[in-house]
């Protein structure tokens, strides 16, 4: 069984949407209450106070606090799980050895979910084929279904993204195993305007409205500096701006859902760049890797590859640009040489298709050298994504 997650956005009335705010508020300073306490013991007596301690005062905040009436005891049992999984991050960390911040107590706005942990069972209902989510606590909240809910409801989290709320539901399924496929195929990181080129010659392209909203959103930012500190107007335009990055973030996310999508369904085995390694190895930023947000690409590739019992493999990039895919010659070049020749065996073709053909062989797969013919003119084929 997998995993899988479905974000819908939601139309609360006003009064449903000052029930949502008042509870994240209400599980917002229990969190940071229920901090408080591990703190205080923790400095005070050297003791930790657990999560299931801390769960048995629940009741009792209940009686004693009416506004905690209204919300599902399991919603307020997760705030108390996440206090508790904040306290264990940190003491992994400090126990690798690793820099650990002490977990942090939450400001407002710094806390924009809460969660049924149990919503398959209590505390949310699905109405009207999914029109609506009859939610504990708030009501019945209008819902924009755009695509089906899939296998067995197991949590669902309330989630407010500047002014709107969305819910996200996580579902168990069953994994759906493609047919069988022996093909491989490995990709280079692309440089600009490329997102990825592969060993195949294909290059996929960042999507052109990436360019157009980076520059509106560059105009905002300018008219937010113009503006003066604490004014309506200054706040309203960084309201859009937040807006804006949300909706660029979205868009990216769905550009690498895509992407993905396709390779998973075309190849058996993909191989591409180990990003641990390649932070390590070599400054990639001139390759953009940060804006391309490709470890989210490559999380959501393993993530698309697993459910559909596909490879995904990752090998260290070392010199995987450097390197002649027919003979190995290797040879160190300005990144900006975009067509790759070799001065030892003729071997001409597009600097990031040879990369990803090397990539591909680092696998162990001997990579089609189609591509990689000796007379100039591998410069590769555009991939339109859908
Ligand atoms: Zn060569």
């Amino acid at each position: 069984m997998t995993r899988k997650a479905f974000k819908y956005r939601l139309y609360p009335t006003q009064p449903q949407q000052k029930d949502l705010e008042r509870t994240l508020s209400l599980c917002r300073h229990l969190y940071n209450a229920a901090l408080q306490e591990r703190r205080d013991a923790y400095k005070k007596a050297g003791r930790t106070v657990g999560f299931y301690e801390q769960k048995r005062y629940l009741p009792e905040i209940r009686a004693e606090l009416p506004e905690y009436k209204h919300i599902h005891s399991q919603v307020l049992q997760n705030v108390i799980e996440r206090v508790d999984k904040a306290f264990q991050g940190f003491f992994r960390r400090v126990k690798a050895g690793q820099k650990a911040g002490y977990p942090r107590f939450k400001g407002q706005g710094r806390y924009d979910s809460f969660t049924f942990p149990q919503a398959g069972t209590t505390g949310v209902k699905l109405q009207e084929g999914g029109k609506r989510a009859l939610l504990h606590g708030i009501g019945s909240v209008k819902m924009k279904l755009h695509r089906p809910l899939e296998g067995r409801l197991k949590t669902a989290t309330l989630k407010r993204e500047g002014d709107d709320w969305y819910i996200v539901f996580v579902c168990e399924v069953e994994p759906q195993p493609l047919p069988e496929n022996q093909e491989a195929i490995g990709i280079d990181m692309g440089t600009n305007p490329h997102f990825l080129v592969t060993s195949e010659g294909e290059m996929v392209e960042a999507p052109r409205y990436f360019q157009k909203a980076q520059a509106k959103l560059a105009r905002t930012q300018r008219s937010v500096t113009k503006k003066q500190r604490g004014s309506n107007r200054r706040r309203k335009l960084k309201m859009r701006l937040a807006r804006q990055h949300r909706k660029i973030a979205n868009q990216r996310k769905d550009f690498h859902h895509k992407v993905a999508r396709r390779l998973v369904n075309n190849y058996g085995t993909i191989v591409h760049e180990d990003l641990n390694i390649l932070g390590l190895a070599r400054s990639r930023t001139a390759k953009g890797v940060q804006d391309a947000g490709w470890a989210q690409f490559l999380q959501i590739l393993a993530y698309k590859a697993e459910e559909a019992g596909r490879r995904v493999v990752g090998v260290d990039p070392k010199h995987t640009s450097q390197d002649c895919p027919v003979c190995g010659h290797r040879e160190k070049k300005p990144l900006w040489v975009r067509e790759f020749t070799c001065p030892a065996c003729g071997a001409s073709l597009h600097r990031d298709v040879a990369a990803a053909i090397n990539v591909l062989a680092r696998s162990g797969r001997v990579p089609d050298r189609r591509w990689a013919r000796t007379e100039p003119s591998g410069m590769g084929t555009a991939w339109a994504v859908p």
